[in-house]
Order: C-alpha cells, then structure tokens, then sequence
C-alpha cells in the first residue's frame, strides 16, 4: 500500500463522510454505562432522537446496523403467520420483504415500477379489499437508496385513513432521515427505521426503531390486540423500554458511538432542520442537472420523488457502471455507490448526504465527470458547469 494525499472522497448514499467534530465526541473514554453521568446523556439522546423523527412515543437504539431494527419492528408487533403487505419498489424493500418470510410472516408482495414511488392508491385499493383485517402491517421504504427514489408518506397515511384500516404502518426511513423531512407523528408512523451512518453522519453501528404508543400497544398486548407474539431476545423492546427509562440498556451499549451521536444531533440542531433539508435538496438538485449536463439519465423517472440524498445514475445500454466505480476509485480516490441487484452494472449512485457542502460535492462530481472520461463512459462535457452554474445562482 501507499500513502495516498488527501482525503478519500466517500461519495455513497451511507456510509457518509463523518465529520471531525463527532470523532472528537468520540475519542473519549468509556463511562460506567450504569453510572449516573451514562445515563443522564443517554436521556438527553432519546430527547434529541425524537426530535429528528418528528415526535414519536419512543426511539429505541440497538447496537446493530439498520437491518437488526428491521427484524427489531417486525418481531416486536407482530406474530408468526400474521400478514403483512410489502410495496417492493427496489432492493431495500425486496430485502425486508425477505426478513419478514424469515420470521415466519405472510408477505403480501405488491410489486412496483422500481423507478416510481410507492402508490398509495393501490396500497388503499387493496387495503379496502381486506374486509376481514387479516394485514397486520403495511410495510414502505420512505427512500429507496438503490434508485434515488423518494415516496410521499403523509400520502399514504392519507389513503390509509380513507379506509380505517388498522394495520400498522411501518417506513423504512434508513437514508431520508436528516436528509428529508420526516414527521413521524404528523403521519402516523407506526414504527420508522433507521441507522447511524447516513444523515445522523455517525459511522456505521447504531440502528433506531421510532415507535408510535400504537405500536408499544402492540407488542405488550394492550386494549386492543393480543401480544405479539414473534420468538425475540436481543431485540426485545420489553426489557429495553424498562431500562431505557433511566437512561440504560439491558446490555453493554456502544459507548463511543453515543458520544458521536450527542454531538451529530447537536450539530443538526445548530443548522437547523429547515436548512439542513433545503442544503440536502440544493445539493441533490445540482446533482440532477450534472448528470443532466453529462447526458445520462435519472434512473428515477418520477420528477416529484427524486431524492435528496442520493442519485442514481443509468449508463448507456453495453457500458458497465461497475468497470466506471472502479475507475473512479482508483484513478481518483472517490468510491461511490454500487448498482445493487439487478441494477449491477447498469448503474451507479452519487450520495450527497451527511456533512456535504457545496464545494465538497463540486469535487465529487468533478471526480464524476473526469471518472466518466477516463473509462470511456460515453457522456457530454457540461455536467460539472450546470451544477456550477446552478449552486452559484441559488
Ligand atoms: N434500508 C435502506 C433504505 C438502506 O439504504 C439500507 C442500507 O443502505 C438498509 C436498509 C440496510 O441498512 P444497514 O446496511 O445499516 O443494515
């Protein structure tokens, strides 16, 4: 190996870049986790979580990736066999579909255009259909970070109202949080997912269920269902919601990964939500119109659900996305995102979420464009001087 100079350009839509400030947080020593000053910022940490997702009852964390508070939703609401309706609109999605089979659920797969969003009316369609309320759970991903596209959730609640349907509704919001308004409240978000390593800028470790008191009635078997019932342990929300009160966990948390997120969340909080969504949004738009400028296409095809923290990039019909990456990083020390699944090849993805300004993602879609050249990817030469042209006006 040799020193490269500079720094590495982590252009993926998660893992995001990690500023310095929270890996200061985090070079601490590590506290007795069920000592007083623990658990005093650890309750200052459920505070600041509610916050980001918009006033839920609850936002537990666990020591794992975003996929454990996947399994952690699921088998924390509901019972082996119990049905639940899966819109598949990308990979993201197809793979919670696939956690849910694992845990003996019955997956209701509504297959989706993987360029458009989720479509609520179809979801209420069917939801209408169920007369016996035999779907438990309806279950969306608010960002589909394998194709950069961003479905409208106070929409969805919307049509759910309009058939009084009582099914839990359950967002994957693992890349729009921070990134994209999210109310989970305001919605009526059952349960929302989440991990460290995207908007909150953490590295990756910590994933997040927000959970709704609609939710919390479920699991523990309140006035209006029986207790789910689903085999659980590590990721029960019993015992974690006992010790949570005090500001602890059933079991050793990751300290310095709390550390970092005291710090992300003040830093969110020091920008402001408002202005952390619309430097997302400007971001994302300059994006757009690079690859716009370079002639390459969006892979998402609806306007109104391209998304704030990621952009997915097709390449011409016999080109190879993966052949471009691998340019990209070894030529000029940038990594950005792979096509996943059956987009393997056919795509690449841009992030800019996390702790990115204006001139940081100037330089990764310089590295873009020159990337593009140096792999032969064919394209026109104006992406970079669109988004100049447009951070430079807005
Ligand atoms: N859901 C979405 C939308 C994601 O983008 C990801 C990861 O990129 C996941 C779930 C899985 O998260 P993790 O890799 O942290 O388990």
């Amino acid at each position: 190996m040799t020193y490269r100079s500079g720094r590495h350009f982590l252009q993926l839509p998660g893992p995001t870049q990690v500023p310095g400030r929270v890996f200061r947080a985090m070079n601490r020593a590590v506290i007795d986790h069920r000592g007083p000053e623990f658990g005093r910022m650890t309750l200052g940490l459920f505070e600041g979580l509610k916050w980001v997702f918009g006033d839920p009852a609850h936002v537990f964390i666990f020591p794992s990736s975003a996929s454990g508070c996947w399994e952690a939703a699921l088998v924390n609401t509901l019972s082996p066999g119990d049905r639940v309706l899966l819109f598949e609109n990308g990979f993201f999605a197809a793979k919670w579909g696939s956690f849910a089979r694992a845990l003996g659920l019955e997956v209701e797969v509504m297959a989706g255009d993987w360029r458009r969003p989720v479509d609520p009316a179809r979801i209420a369609a069917r939801l209408a259909e169920d007369t016996e309320r035999e779907i438990q759970a309806v279950l969306v991903v608010h960002n589909e970070t394998s194709t950069g596209v961003t479905s409208d959730i106070a929409a969805l609640r919307a049509a759910l109202d309009a058939h009084d349907h009582p099914a839990l509704l359950m967002v994957d919001a693992v890349s729009s949080l921070a990134a994209a308004p999210y109310r989970q409240a305001e919605w009526g978000v059952d349960v929302t997912v989440s991990g460290s390593q995207k908007g909150l800028m953490l590295p990756p470790g910590l994933g997040f269920c927000a959970v709704s008191e609609k939710a919390l009635d479920r699991h523990r078997a309140g006035a209006t269902s029986p207790r789910a019932a689903s085999p659980r342990a590590y990721f029960d929300w019993t015992e974690m919601s006992r010790d949570n009160e005090g500001g602890y966990f059933p079991y050793t948390p990751p300290t310095t990964l709390l550390y970092g997120l005291e710090a992300s969340l003040a830093m969110l909080r020091e920008e402001g939500a408002d202005a952390t969504f619309a430097r997302h949004a400007r971001l994302a738009e300059a994006t757009r119109r690079a690859v716009a400028g370079w002639g390459l296409r969006n892979y998402c095809q609806d306007p109104k659900a391209v998304s704030s923290a990621g952009t997915t990039v097709l390449v011409g019909e016999g080109e190879d996305a993966e052949a471009f990456r691998l340019a990209a990083l070894d030529r000029f020390d940038m990594s950005l995102g792979t096509g996943l699944g059956p987009l393997k090849g056919k795509v690449f993805r841009i992030g800019h979420l996390g702790d990115l300004n204006e001139l940081m993602l100037m330089g990764a879609l310089a590295g873009v464009e020159m990337g593009l050249k140096t792999s032969g990817i064919a394209h026109e030469p104006g992406g970079l001087s669109a988004a100049a042209d447009f951070l430079a006006s807005a």
